[in-house]
């Protein structure tokens, strides 16, 4: 049996970083984990071959050598996706597709032979026995939560790991917490479900024996599901085999904001070797978290929560959303002023998106105010929903949050006060190599020579290499990542 492994493409938004990715010569920043850990879950026997559509072109040829395309993907993928699954019909290979796009909305996608839907752990099985026995079925499904701690290891020799910037790992699964906006819950449960320590340690040494060094995503849904298990299982053994490896991956991951409430657990994470944290801040509007039922957000000073872990040496990158019913036109100021003040450089702002099977979407279906179309992409200033401010005023106030913040003069400030308040960990950063020095003088060529506003760049390198020496190349790739949120930030606005 002959399976191509098909993973869209990501269209060009924050979270791509393509611009910033030019400057250290990759093509994509993370690798489809999801896909290659379906090909560890398929016969061993089975040839495999994996098309990363963001590192490598998809060609007539690959699709005719298969037997079974299986792809998926998640809703911003949605058009590339499209397109291959009309080539594939075209060719009349037969298609498998799953993922969380699927699993949201398999009835409006046309043209799938077989939907594998949920969590691939258990449907996948039953695709491949049915297919071996000759009767596949046209969709499978489960509402069951498989045992994660019975997940194989991916399949890493499908990758071509020189085009990534970084690699993704996944510890758990579900999330605690019930946001309105989000469809986690609902795709992976309340009840986080852990890999165990030893499985998750085989995982590191399998990425390590491939040879991978350097930034590693653990792409968990809220990474602090479980604290007690994580600080005295999890991480304990993450510090042990960081000192006996030499400290060869720094971790980024995603929590909820509580993690600044718990020094030993931050203090543990920055020792085992993680450095950035996604957090979903959403809004500074008190109204608008309740709206949503943000409640760990909630009766927080939330600029002193990001302060602490920026002290304890987490880079925090933030999640910011507007479009609330409880939001006015004052927000879009709010917004700004606290993005400013909290030096979060990464700051991900979107516009509130209904996502199929989120309660969201189930109430503003029931208030006639959900528009039937979703693409996935929460930062292209489309809407499904009508807004209580009006659409107008939601757009135009989103455009004016990303002018301002991806200004030269803001996205400057921001790393300056961020440098300020950041405590850099002792093994913090990687040795400076060729891959750096060539990124280092493209930066200077690009951010100082070609972009106008360069003063704003000259002013930071003085002011860093002044006041923080030792941060300067941590300050370049900051200034690196900015040069692409401002080229995704003008496109939109
Ligand atoms: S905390 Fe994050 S992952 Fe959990 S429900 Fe809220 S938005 Fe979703």
């Amino acid at each position: 049996m002959k399976i191509l492994l098909v993973n869209p493409e990501i269209p060009n938004t924050f979270w791509s970083y393509k611009k910033a990715l030019q400057f250290i010569g990759k093509k994509a920043s993370d690798p489809p984990l999801a896909m290659i850990t379906v090909a560890a879950l398929l016969p061993a026997a089975w040839q495999k071959r994996l098309i990363d559509m963001n590192v490598t072109q998809l060609k007539a040829r690959d699709i005719e050598w298969a037997d079974y395309v299986f792809i998926g993907g998640m809703n911003i993928q949605y058009e590339s996706f499209k397109r291959v699954v009309a080539q594939c019909n075209e060719i009349g290979t037969t298609v498998v597709a799953g993922g969380p796009m699927c699993t949201c909305s398999s009835e409006e996608i046309e043209g799938v032979d077989h939907f594998v839907l949920n969590e691939a752990e258990i449907t996948l099985p039953q695709f491949v026995d049915d297919l071996v026995a000759g009767t596949p079925k046209r969709v499978y499904a489960s509402n069951e939560f498989p045992d994660i701690r019975n997940t194989p290891i991916p399949l890493w020799n499908l990758l071509d790991m020189k085009k990534y910037s970084s690699m993704d790992l996944q510890y758990s699964r579900g999330c605690p917490y019930d946001c309105e906006f989000c469809s986690i819950t609902a795709m992976y449960g309340r009840k986080p479900r852990l890999k165990s320590p030893d499985q998750f340690v085989r995982e590191l040494d399998s990425l390590y024996a491939a040879g991978w060094r350097g930034g590693v995503f653990i792409v968990d849904d809220n990474f602090i599901g479980n604290r007690r298990v994580l600080k005295e299982e999890l991480l304990p053994s993450l510090i042990e085999w960081a000192k006996s490896h030499d400290h060869p991956f720094e971790y980024i991951t995603e929590a909820s904001i509580e993690l600044s409430d718990d020094e030993e657990l931050m203090g543990l994470m920055v020792e085992a070797g993680f450095r950035m944290v996604f957090v979903g801040i959403e809004t500074p509007e008190e109204a608008s978290l309740e709206e949503c039922s943000k409640n760990q957000n909630r009766r927080r000073d939330l600029l002193k929560s990001v302060r602490i872990m920026q002290r304890r040496g987490l880079n925090i990158l933030g999640g910011f959303i507007v479009g609330f019913d409880h939001d006015g036109p004052a927000t879009f100021n709010k917004q700004i002023q606290f993005i400013q003040q909290s030096g979060i450089t990464t700051a991900m702002v979107g516009i509130l998106n209904a996502l199929p099977l989120t309660r969201l979407a189930d109430r503003l279906k029931h208030e006639g105010r959900l528009v039937d179309s979703w693409n996935g992409n929460n930062v292209d200033s489309s809407l499904n929903f009508i807004p209580r401010m009006g659409s107008e005023a939601l757009v135009d106030g989103y455009k004016s949050i990303l002018r301002t913040i991806y200004s030269q003069k803001a996205y400057f400030e921001r790393i300056v006060t961020f440098l300020k308040e950041y405590r850099k960990p002792e093994k913090a950063g990687r040795k400076v190599g060729m891959r750096e020095i060539k990124a280092f003088l493209r930066a200077l060529f690009h951010l100082g020579l070609l972009e106008k506003g360069r003063w704003y760049f000259w002013k930071l390198m003085a002011h860093v290499l002044r006041n923080y020496p030792g941060s300067f190349p941590f300050a370049m790739d900051l200034a690196i990542r900015g040069f692409h949120y401002r080229k995704v930030a003008a496109s939109i606005t």
